[in-house]
């Protein structure tokens, strides 16, 4: 593992944040995680770029979670302190260039929408929309990032999204052109939810990729 100095926290909600490292010439393709780990040695935990490919620091957007090992001792990082990454990772990468029909749809739920924060700010003009499911709108992560009318924010706890109901309601009543690429990221539950329905759709399992955090 190698050892990155902490340029700042920026924390968005009281238990989400995003922390941005020095990038230390580590190279990615957009999509990838990194490894991260607070001494090198034990307890690493997986992070996807939340930075994009040409920013000269690596950024990844974390929540803390109730009596998590990690991710509530990474809160507590301040600038200067070391952190250790290997990496990158995975095969969730994008590369508008490779796909033949060029519309985009991508789906996160709460934190997995951090590739996709990767995806546009690495790629500028894409044709895509967004759909982001949480459970406040206050953890409507990084949405100033996206283009205006690109981004639906459900949220099931409150009603100040674009929504009310979980990302699976949303879906159920939207028609999806059958050449678009899906994208999916974030829990297993609501990707195996969005596996069947977009199938059941028309849309080919060719076109579906995910990405499961837990
Ligand atoms: C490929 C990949 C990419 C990931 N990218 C991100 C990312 O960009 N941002 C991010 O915040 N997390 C991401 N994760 C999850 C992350 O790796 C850790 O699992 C998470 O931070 C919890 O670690 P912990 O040590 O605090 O909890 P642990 O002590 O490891 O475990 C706590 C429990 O919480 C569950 N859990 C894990 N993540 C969540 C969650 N988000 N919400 C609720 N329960 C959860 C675990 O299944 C486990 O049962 C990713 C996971 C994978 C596999």
């Amino acid at each position: 593992m190698e050892k990155h100095k902490v340029i700042e926290l920026r924390h968005l909600t009281d238990s989400s944040f995003v922390v941005r490292m020095e990038r230390n010439g580590l190279e990615f393709q957009t999509g990838q995680f990194i490894s991260v780990s607070l001494n090198g040695k034990v307890d690493r935990r997986e992070y996807s770029v939340y930075s994009g490919e040409k920013d000269d620091y690596l950024e990844v957007l974390v929540r803390e979670v109730e009596r998590g090992k990690v991710s509530g001792r990474l809160k507590n990082l301040k600038a200067e302190d070391d952190i250790y990454v290997d990496g990158p990772f995975g095969f969730f990468k994008f590369s508008p260039q490779t796909f033949s029909s060029k519309k985009f749809l991508f789906i996160a739920t709460g934190t997995g929408i951090s590739p996709f924060h990767s995806f546009v700010r690495t790629h500028r003009g894409l044709d895509y929309q967004l759909i982001h499911g949480v459970r406040y709108a206050c953890e409507a992560y990084g949405h100033s990032d996206f283009e205006t009318g690109k981004t639906i924010l459900c949220t099931s706890g409150d009603d100040g999204g674009n929504f009310s109901g979980r990302v699976t309601d949303y879906l159920y009543s939207q028609r999806i052109d059958h050449d678009t690429n899906c994208f999916l990221c974030g829990n297993s539950e609501m990707i195996y939810e969005v596996f069947d329905m977009l199938t059941a759709k028309g849309i080919p399992v060719s076109n579906i990729y995910s990405e499961v955090y837990f």
